[in-house]
């Protein structure tokens, strides 16, 4: 079952087309990986296909619903959650309360809305850490809170942006194990990540971007044959 799909999508700022003609489409319980430079277009493809950036072209469809022009809001009550790549939680906030933000949004029940948010908090692994304020976690413990956030609205397709990027080495193992254990849960996963060899492991389908284009689109081993994905990432 197709879950997302985008079609001919494209914007510009100025003179620079951040994404140009970008088509795909993701399975249902699956993990789209998108790769590509600095640049490339990755973070607005994401505010595109989430409304934060109106589009200039194309169409995006969930669940076969037209979601082109709607607000992020909308989007979002529909089921589309997303991170950040600036992460944003509120600093002098306790991690409950941050995700509490996302939940009462689903559970009008203050009681139902904490027990989720517990739930989700503890899925993530920072239990222990409900009562302390965002502004006292680490990094990577900031990564996993800004995930909690996002599956706080309960999401059916949730986008992440760059959720390895700058965690030291040490960390990145767990976050990966954490978006294998969000896909087991069911939801679909488009995920956003510098580090190929991640990508490759985790991605059931990989979509390759380089200023605003897509220069390729496939399983990751199709992709990993892929000459232009091979020049620009994979050779020496
Ligand atoms: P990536 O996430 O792949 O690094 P981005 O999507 O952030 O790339 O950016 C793609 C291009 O679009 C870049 O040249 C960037 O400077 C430009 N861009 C992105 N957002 C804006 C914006 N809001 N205003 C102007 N230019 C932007
Ligand atoms: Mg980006």
């Amino acid at each position: 079952m197709k879950i997302l799909s985008v079609e001919n999508l494209s914007r510009s700022f100025g003179g620079i087309k951040a994404n140009n003609d970008i088509s795909f489409e993701v399975i249902e319980g699956t993990i789209l990986g998108v790769i590509g430079p600095n640049g490339a277009g990755k973070s607005t493809l994401f505010d595109l296909i989430t409304g934060y950036t109106k589009t200039d072209n194309g169409k995006v469809s969930f669940f076969n619903k037209d979601i082109s022009g709607l607000s992020p809001d909308k989007i979002s009550s529909l089921g589309i959650g997303r991170t950040f790549q600036k992460l944003k939680p509120f600093a002098d906030q306790t991690l409950l309360e941050n995700v509490m933000i996302g939940s009462f949004v689903k559970e009008d029940n203050i009681k139902k809305a904490r027990d989720k948010a517990l739930e989700i908090i503890d899925f993530v692994d920072l239990i222990e850490k409900r009562h302390h304020f965002a502004r006292e976690l680490s990094t990577g413990q900031r990564k996993r809170l800004e995930m909690a956030r996002a599956m706080a609205i309960e999401p059916k397709l949730l986008l992440m942006d760059e959720v390895t990027g700058g965690v030291d080495q040490k960390t990145i193992p767990g976050l990966v194990e954490l978006i294998k254990k969000l896909k087991k849960s069911g939801v679909t996963i488009i995920t956003i990540e510098h580090n190929i060899n991640i990508i490759m492991e985790i991605s059931d389908n990989i979509l390759a971007l380089d200023q605003g284009k897509r220069i390729a689109y496939g399983t990751p081993k199709e992709i990993q044959q892929n000459e232009e994905v091979i020049d620009s990432y994979l050779g020496t």
